[in-house]
């Protein structure tokens, strides 16, 4: 079983009262980003305390979990990663006690030159308890504070070395730092709530706060937080931007603003543009909740065909997507969808849904709509086939495990099911981020990386630092 991965939520808060219940708010507002555990560390009077547990939010950090955590300055980390790798040791923050006092990180993101790196530490006599890329970055961080004793020197070198995508809140002792790498991959934006300020992955935890978003983390930036003001640092600098597409199109809330993009506002114009590039002669347009439904009000708008609710979703069913087995999947599926027959049956209709990985949602869902009476069932999907990994933190990690990987539409269609397939276009996707191409990372769709991954095409070959 490979290593944990990250796409996690992560938040750091500095105020003048206790941030605990802050952080614990904020963790439940970007649960959605993980759901495998939940953890929060503080510092108060020259110690870091910490509680993380498997779990969700409110399981992990319940209320008597969490009784007599105080600090006023603190982090916290939700978790997603694959099945079977739920280990306690993997959860977040990351403590470790060093010769300047104590350091707590929270990551998300993927650390691509992991292994090589960790050879060298080991070869150096560092030790590891877990696999994971975050402890890497402790001990990376932790090397150039005991070289440097100073944070912003330290961040910067660790930044050096580490390849790949992260967002991370640090606290070294009593001070809150927040850094992005050069790409911009993971979001991170930074906030004003009353007597303090919060740097956390989605602007939608700012407006729960009743806070105010001031701006996104520049990429390879770094920031310290502090109750009253913020001061940002540079870091690393790259020539280019490469902002994840898939954050837009699934991950993140449609409430968020990520770098300046509104994920409600994109989602509604892949839809606008999935209707003006695959149109389809049918009597509806029907969401797959919850991911595919600004994408098909953004269809039915522009297409002009009324937009029906066909599936009713169980919100407390399992998450399909992690379960190791495809059977699983497949009867998880049937547990957390269930067709609307009055609305469905005899008709044809337009399904839109975010994404296909391994087709079996859509397959299952396909088979339930004829048996519920569909007529016609056609497919839209909002983002181009997905046929190469990713590397950095969205758990979609190998080529054999994508139902679009060397076959045609037609082949996919096929599979699927549907009467029709039409998924929107690269340049269709980069028109409704509204972003030029060069700020933006497609890896998964279009094969080119945007850091140096062995065997996959480098995009941008090596644009950090030297050109500045
Ligand atoms: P699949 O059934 O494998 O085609 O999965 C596609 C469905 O899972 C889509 O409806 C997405 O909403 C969702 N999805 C896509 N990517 C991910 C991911 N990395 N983690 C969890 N769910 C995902
Ligand atoms: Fe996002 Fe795809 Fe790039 Fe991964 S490869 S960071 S999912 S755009």
């Amino acid at each position: 079983m490979s290593g944990p991965k990250h796409s996690c939520g992560i938040v750091g808060i500095a105020a003048t009262y206790n941030v605990v219940a802050g952080l614990h708010k904020t963790l439940m507002i970007i649960q959605h980003r993980g759901q495998e555990s939940a953890g929060i560390s503080v510092f108060k009077n020259g110690d870091l305390h910490t509680v993380k547990n498997n779990g969700l939010v409110q399981v992990a950090l319940s209320t008597e979990n969490i009784s007599g955590l105080e600090g006023d300055i603190g982090i916290g980390h939700v978790r997603y990663s694959t099945a079977g790798s739920k280990s306690v040791l993997n959860t977040q923050p990351l403590t470790v006690m060093t010769s300047f006092g104590t350091v707590a990180i929270a990551h998300n993101g993927d650390i691509t030159n992991h292994a090589e790196l960790k050879e060298k530490y080991l070869a150096s006599g560092t030790s590891f308890l877990t696999d994971s890329d975050s402890e890497l970055v402790v001990k990376v961080l932790s090397k150039y504070m005991v070289q440097y004793n100073d944070p912003i020197r330290a961040m910067k070198s660790m930044m050096g070395d580490l390849e790949g995508s992260y967002a991370l809140t640090i606290l070294i002792n009593d001070r809150l730092f927040g850094v992005r790498d050069p790409y911009g991959l993971r979001p991170l934006c930074i906030g004003e709530i009353e007597e303090g300020h919060i740097i956390v992955s989605e602007s939608a935890a700012i407006d729960a706060l009743n806070g105010t978003f001031i701006r996104d983390v520049v990429p390879g930036e770094i920031i310290e937080v502090m109750h009253d003001h913020f001061i940002p640092y540079q870091g690393i600098v790259s020539k280019h931007k490469a902002h994840c597409m898939f954050e837009w199109v699934y991950f993140a809330r449609p409430d968020s603003v990520i770098d300046g993009r509104e994920v409600y506002d994109v989602r509604k114009r892949i839809g606008e543009i999935l209707a003006r590039e695959c149109p389809a002669d049918v009597d509806m347009i029907m969401p797959i909740p919850d991911s595919g439904r600004a994408h098909a009000i953004g269809f039915s708008i522009a297409s002009g065909i009324p937009y029906e609710e066909g599936f009713m979703k169980n919100r407390f069913a399992e998450r399909t997507f992690i379960l190791p087995d495809q059977k699983e999947r497949e009867l998880a599926v049937s547990m957390k969808m269930n067709p609307i027959k009055s609305t469905v049956d005899g008709k044809r209709m337009v399904i839109v849904d975010d994404s296909i990985v391994r087709g079996t949602t859509l397959k299952k869902l396909i088979s339930m709509l004829r048996k519920a009476g569909a007529k016609e069932v056609h497919v839209r999907v909002g983002s181009p086939p997905v046929i190469a990994p990713c590397y950095y933190g969205v758990d979609m990690k190998t080529r054999e495990q994508f139902v679009a990987n060397g076959r045609t539409v037609e082949d996919v269609c096929d599979i699927i099911g549907a009467d029709s397939l039409g998924y929107i276009s690269i340049d269709g996707l980069i028109e409704a981020i509204g972003k030029p191409e060069n700020e933006l990372c497609l890896a998964c769709v279009n094969g080119k990386y945007p850091t140096r991954i062995p065997g996959e095409v480098h995009r941008f070959q090596s644009t950090l630092n030297s050109e500045f």
